[in-house]
């Protein structure tokens, strides 16, 4: 087994118009090949020829007569040969993945042969996993191949009425079809090959279509072990898209489905972050390539937000009357699913990190549009009490982390902890380094140098070494304070300067079902116009 992480993530916002939690997850997944920051750069590059180790697969989604996808129906061709020192291929796919259950058993007529004649396989299952966690199926042939092997199989979309989640599984919706390589895919797991070409038949659909995923428009080149393309969204069908003309820019955006608000207006807006972030953060010079995808979904599971390297999905139901005026909550599940990208990981274990890639997600999520002058200072102030409000009254703000992640995706209310609390450290750190400097420097600063040094190379974003690096910048020994508030589940109240100038912290206590729970309110500071909020005073 590979050591190798797999992540995934799903967006948060606990108002969303289709009244229900929206969640992140961060998971690390034993036996994949690859962490996914590290593929989906898109295929601009040329492609090999065939006689290279290299996985070729077309796609083609099958329509049946009343214009709705029920099926992917995939033939591939590898190349190459086996790994070194394998002897047998073997193949994978999930059983259970965050939460999508039956992938495995979806995988219909699957069929592979060589110049022998077909290759029949062993089929082994890993030991389930609690908690909506993935674990895979894995395939043995029974005798040696000779290369080129041929793999054909038809993926069945995940039924409706299925366990709620990340928006993995296959689902029609508009005529089209979308979900993730693993809520679909059965991969070669030991071949030689370095290079997946994704292709697509898109001769099923009436209408005109598209066949777009993480990796590009059409035909796409994925770097790395083939099981890399299980780690990128797949949509085809007659999509709406954002620009009108595809070809030009870095930022894509698809869809199936009439949303409740202006799709080609929402994604203009997600653009316009797309840049501003690239301008604020310097370490991805220049950003990637990005895509986002959005379905609407008639029957659950609806999913949420999740992001993937290099581009999110938004996947939601029907409006209902109640929910349907919902726009800000809907930017900031797009602010946040894009934001992962500049924030990335710290090295370690799944949830137990979720303290930087979530925590530090939210924070930027709760301060840049701020920054950006895309909301008002009340919007703001409201943003950052509402976090209070979810923090202080959560019933899990005091869990240790192996407490939440026993939860695994039973609960989202407990699920967000670490992204709530994670936000109010980082909005505290920043104050904290403010502080040491005599206001010359913020986290603005400290975190520009971090990411260039993890981009680089140059360091190893382990936890230890985060906490090394902030306790070189504070002064204060920080292994203590991270292990008491991320670990144990101490219960953190930031300083009153933590959220900029023009903010001000105040302890209060918090009522909620007859209940009342300590926490911070954010106030005007008075003195301060909102436009000065993070000049000078070292936030920058
Ligand atoms: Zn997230």
């Amino acid at each position: 087994m590979m050591s190798d992480m797999r992540r995934t993530e799903t967006a948060a916002t606990t108002s969303g118009w289709t009244g229900q939690l929206f969640e992140i997850a961060l998971m690390i997944v034993p036996g994949l090949a690859l962490a996914a920051c590290q593929l989906a750069r898109p295929a601009t590059a040329q492609i090999q020829p065939e006689t290279t180790a290299q996985y070729n697969l077309t796609l083609k989604p099958d329509v049946t007569s009343d214009g709705t996808v029920e099926a992917i129906e995939v033939s591939s061709r590898l190349t190459g040969g086996l790994a070194e020192g394998e002897e047998t291929l073997q193949l994978m796919a999930p059983i259970v993945y965050v939460n999508v259950t039956g992938i495995a058993d979806r995988i219909t007529g699957l069929e592979v042969s060589d110049a022998n004649g077909p290759v029949t396989f062993a089929t082994e299952d890993d030991e389930p996993v609690p908690g909506g966690y993935p674990y895979f199926r894995h395939w043995t042939a029974t005798r040696e191949v000779t290369f080129p092997v041929e793999i054909s199989y038809r993926a069945l979309i995940q039924p409706e009425g299925s366990p709620g989640g990340p928006a993995f599984g296959i689902r029609p919706s508009a005529g089209g079809i979308s979900g993730a390589g693993a809520g679909f895919m059965i991969v070669p797991s030991n071949a030689a090959s370095t290079q997946s070409v994704l292709a697509w038949d898109l001769s099923e659909f009436d209408a005109p279509s598209v066949g777009v995923t993480t990796f590009g428009e059409g035909k796409s080149r994925v770097d790395g072990p083939p099981a890399n393309i299980m780690q990128g969204w797949y949509m085809a069908g007659p999509t709406g898209h954002y620009p009108e003309d595809i070809t030009q820019g870095d930022f894509h955006a698809y869809w199936l489905g009439d949303f409740p608000f202006d799709e080609y207006e929402e994604m203009a807006f997600t653009a316009k972050m797309y840049d501003y972030f690239e301008t604020y953060f310097d370490h991805l010079d220049p950003a990637p390539e990005y895509r986002v995808f959005m379905r609407l979904l008639q029957t659950p599971p609806y999913g949420g937000g999740t992001a993937l390297a290099n581009s999110f999905m938004l996947s939601r139901g029907p409006v209902t009357p109640e929910e349907d005026s919902d726009y800000r909550d809907i930017r900031s599940v797009f602010v946040h699913e894009l934001l992962h990208q500049w924030v990335g990981f710290v090295e370690g274990g799944s949830i137990d990190e979720n303290w930087f890639s979530e925590g530090l997600t939210t924070y930027y999520q709760y301060t840049l549009p701020f920054r950006a002058g895309e909301i008002s200072f009340d919007d703001y102030l409201e943003g950052l009490n509402r976090l209070s409000r979810n923090f202080y009254t959560n019933k899990a703000r005091d869990w240790s982390i192996s407490e939440i992640k026993e939860v695994g995706f039973g609960d989202g209310e407990i699920r967000h902890v670490p992204y709530q609390r994670g936000a109010l450290y980082f909005a505290d750190l920043d104050s904290r380094l403010r502080a040491a400097s005599g206001g010359a420097h913020g986290l603005h600063d400290f975190m520009s140098k971090v990411f260039r040094q993890r981009e680089s190379g140059e360091i190893s974003l382990t936890p230890d070494k985060w906490r090394a690096l902030v306790s070189a910048a504070t002064g204060e020994d920080e292994t203590a304070f991270h292990n008491a508030v991320h670990v144990e589940g101490k219960v953190l109240f930031p300083a009153s300067d933590s959220f900029g100038r023009c903010v001000k912290g105040v302890r209060t206590s918090i009522e909620k079902d007859g209940e009342t729970y300590p926490a911070m309110q954010w106030e005007p500071a008075g003195d301060v116009a909102p436009s000065d909020c993070f000049v000078s005073g070292g936030s920058e």
